[in-house]
């Protein structure tokens, strides 16, 4: 694990980094610049606790880039990388916060499907999602429309829901896990599992947490751990051997795919 907390992402565009999940990344951060914007507030969050907790993104329009921002960012560097003949194999929402919260975001993966028509890699488009936002009938669509909508279940149940990833107020466990199923299993549903004094990886915690996935039956399950220092510091790493033991009940449990990062 790395000993250093994550900084935020300094403006719209980032990387490409090379990731585990995604090959070659490149990163369009459409939360604030100075503090992370997110309806949740994660024990194990890698940048630290959340700055601005809230469900409601518009409040916050005039510290987030506008679209017509994050087009000419994005365009920019289409050009960019063709002249330079870099390899992207993902464009994907993600960076200081919650993408979806962005009072534009629809209009936003609009621009981006249309840019990623311009590098000439051809690069799919992925969003990391906590999943909060999919009652708005717009957000919904929109990730309906990307090809990889990477969304956070992290709990079997609402207690550990509110331990685990602390929401704003108005988002409740159970209204997720509805709008989940409404993905037709064209989903991934990333977890991530710690120990300590929050604890998702009890044989009941499991248990929950695969009946949700029955229902949801996402394409492919990505567990992993903490990889940086969390927000909380009174939980724990859990072990690649227990990742892998959780990853086998799941296979034997579920019949879907599950990879361990
Ligand atoms: S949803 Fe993501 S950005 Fe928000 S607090 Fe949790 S880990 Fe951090």
């Amino acid at each position: 694990m790395s000993e250093e907390r994550l900084n935020l992402q300094k403006g719209i565009i980032y990387g490409p980094v090379k990731s585990r999940r995604l090959g070659y990344s490149l990163g369009i951060n459409i939360s604030p610049e100075e503090i992370k914007l997110c309806s949740l507030n994660c024990a194990y969050c890698q940048y630290s606790w959340t700055g601005l907790l809230t469900k409601d993104g518009e409040s916050f329009r005039k510290i987030l880039p506008t679209a017509d921002e994050v087009k000419k960012s994005l365009t920019s560097f289409a050009k960019k990388a063709n002249k330079e003949k870099q390899h992207i194999d993902f464009l994907t929402f993600s960076g200081n916060g919650e993408p979806t919260l962005h009072p534009e975001f629809s209009r936003i993966v609009d621009y981006v499907l249309k840019i990623s028509e311009v590098f000439e890699s051809k690069p799919k488009i992925a969003c990391l999602s906590n999943s909060t936002t999919l009652d708005k009938k717009e957000i919904f669509e929109s990730l309906q429309k990307i090809d990889e909508p990477i969304m956070k279940l992290d709990a079997g149940n609402e207690k550990t829901f509110r331990l685990l990833n602390r929401p704003a107020s108005k988002i409740d466990y159970e209204g997720i896990v509805a709008n989940l199923v409404r993905f037709n299993g064209n989903l991934t549903i990333q977890t991530l599992f710690v120990e300590g004094e929050i604890d998702n990886t009890k044989e009941f915690e499991l248990e929950s947490y695969v009946q949700k996935l029955k229902l949801i039956k996402p394409k492919l399950i990505q567990i992993y751990s903490l990889d940086r220092p969390p927000a909380y510091k009174r939980i724990e790493k859990v072990s690649q051997k227990k990742l892998n033991q959780i990853k086998q009940f799941l296979i034997r449990e579920l019949n879907l795919n599950v990879v361990v990062y």
